[in-house]
């Protein structure tokens, strides 16, 4: 062998040796390189038609997600990965557990020495949605299922090791999609009331000390009882000044299974003059006046608009928004209606598309009402007071009826 080809084969080795160095580092968590974030916390929940992972990190880092299919061959399953830049979790954290009949489990791993790779095992699969939120950094990530076994693909056949793989092998329904009609076939009976803000976080806080959180909290409580004398089922995502985050908002939502959602809040200007009521449903086409209010009720400074609107461009509503929107143009001309009937005058802002996270973090048709302005004289006097919240919860309760009564009337048309 000639003194090259030593050397050759001594550079592949020491090559070779290199990478197990690297490797066996990286196992252990030892060599960590400088400027990285960290993984602070993962979280999953699993809800009827869909499981949202959560992957809290120390710094941003955005990634695009893949999709490798099932290897029976291989003995790996259907599987999404993402992989993070800038992010660090050394020897790796425990895998999570869900199995959940739409999620096996949950892995996060170092894939190279500056990168994590989070990997989902899927049971069943039918699309995703994924996000990046920011305060905390985080990646959000919905994977839903063929829902009651009509939609999407069929749920792959994968065989117990050892078994050849049988393409026909059907798998059962798991019962968690039992008992849950689609949307489109759904009468409307329970609403979920979220009272923006809550606990640490006042909202817009306005004139004389009023503080949103405290506005939202009356005027949602006022509506359940009203909703119920209605017939309607009712749940309030905080019943008292609790801080709530907003994934621990939207699990709680999503948990009581509604078949709507009403955010209540009330608005914040700079210019003393703005004044009036304004209802929002999701859209990714909304204007510049909507983006700063979402940006305000999302809890981001204005500098972080950008990544809002990034967020936005790869979010689709689909269909749950254009019931959404009729929700809307339900509850607020009803609004605006007694609220002139009992208060003379109301400036109407109208219904508006806007990008807020509690919204499209619900997989329900979802508005959220801005009932004043805190920054308004006139409209922090009505606010304050107990007959215009009760206007307020009054007229929001006529609303949902006429969008249930609308439903109805859908539905009996339809079948
Ligand atoms: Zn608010």
């Amino acid at each position: 062998m000639s003194r090259r080809a030593l050397a050759r084969v001594g550079s592949r080795r020491i090559a070779t040796l290199a990478a197990l160095l690297a490797f066996a580092t990286l196992a252990m968590g030892a060599k960590r390189p400088p400027g990285l974030g960290d993984v602070s916390d993962v979280r999953t929940w699993s809800y009827p038609t869909f499981t949202r992972v959560v992957v809290e990190t120390t710094r941003a880092s955005r990634g695009a997600l893949r999709h490798l299919a099932a290897n029976p061959a291989a003995g790996r399953g259907e599987r999404l990965y993402v992989d993070l830049p800038g992010i660090w979790v050394g020897a790796g954290v425990d895998p999570i557990r869900v199995r959940d009949g739409l999620l096996d489990g949950v892995r996060l791993g170092q894939n190279t020495p500056r990168t994590t790779r989070l990997v989902v095992d899927l049971s069943r699969y039918s699309r995703h949605r994924l996000f990046f939120l920011s305060a905390p950094h985080r990646l959000v990530l919905d994977v839903y299922g063929p829902r009651d076994g009509k939609a999407g693909r069929p749920p792959p056949a994968v065989s117990p090791p050892g078994r050849k793989p049988s393409p026909r092998r059907s798998v059962p329904v798991p019962s968690m999609s039992v008992g849950r009609l689609p949307l489109e076939l759904r009468p409307v009976q329970k609403v979920v009331i979220d009272p923006g803000h809550g606990g640490k976080d006042p909202g817009a806080v306005g004139l004389n000390g009023l503080r949103e959180k405290d506005v939202n909290l009356v005027v949602a409580k006022d509506l359940a009882e009203r909703l119920r004398a209605r017939g309607f089922d009712t749940f309030l995502t905080r019943t008292g000044d609790e801080t709530l985050s907003l994934e621990e908002r939207t699990a709680r939502a999503e948990g009581a299974q509604g078949d709507v959602f009403v955010s209540i809040h009330a608005n914040a200007a700079r210019r003393r003059g703005a004044h009036g009521i304004e209802t929002y449903f999701l859209d990714a086409n909304h204007e510049r006046h909507a983006l700063r209010v979402a940006a305000r009720e999302n809890g981001i400074a204005p500098s972080a608009l950008d990544d809002l609107q990034r967020t936005l461009a790869d979010l689709r509503v689909g269909e749950v928004g254009s019931y959404s929107q009729a929700l809307a143009r339900a509850v607020h001309p009803e609004l605006i209606r007694g609220v002139k009937a009992s208060h003379g005058s109301v400036r109407d802002l109208g219904v508006k598309r806007g990008p807020f996270y509690v919204l499209f973090l619900s997989s329900m048709p979802s508005i959220l009402v801005e009932t004043g302005f805190v920054t308004n004289r006139s409209d922090a006097r009505r606010l304050g007071s107990r007959f215009y919240r009760n206007v307020l919860a009054e007229h929001i309760a006529r609303g949902l009826s006429r969008y249930r009564s609308e439903r109805a009337l859908q539905l009996a048309r339809d079948s």
